[in-house]
């Protein structure tokens, strides 16, 4: 039997493939053009306004917003595909986890079952 402690190779591959996907998030990032507070802002004058970045989420099943500081917004596209990456890995694990299971329970699955049946139950 497996010690609990001790991770699977299968659980020690999924393991290093997810350290270098961080930073990781889920959610969107959006951008919103927005007036600035200064009293004499030419940009907001000329109608251009300011370029804002908004991080929006859900957070215990509602939607939420962020304001997202200029030195974040390349961090936050990193961990946004990161996100991507985690949840694509997910996807993957589910047929990963059945093909291990019946390739070490081989008894147990399809044609292997049939010929223990006749083994123990024949019929000539
Ligand atoms: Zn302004």
């Amino acid at each position: 039997m497996k010690h609990k402690n001790t991770p699977s190779p299968l659980q020690q591959r999924f393991l290093k493939k997810l350290l270098p996907l961080w930073p990781a998030l889920k959610g969107s990032l959006a951008q919103v053009r927005k007036p600035c507070i200064r009293p004499n802002c030419r940009a907001c004058a000329l109608g251009d306004k300011h370029l804002n970045y908004l991080l929006a989420f859900t957070h215990k099943g509602r939607r939420r917003c962020l304001y997202v500081p200029r030195a974040m917004v390349q961090v936050l596209k990193r961990a946004l595909e990161n996100g991507r990456r985690i949840e694509q890995l997910l996807y993957e694990m589910g047929p990963i986890l059945l093909r291990e299971y019946r390739a070490q329970n081989p008894a147990q699955t399809g044609p292997a079952m049939q010929v223990k049946h006749k083994k123990t139950h024949p019929k000539s």
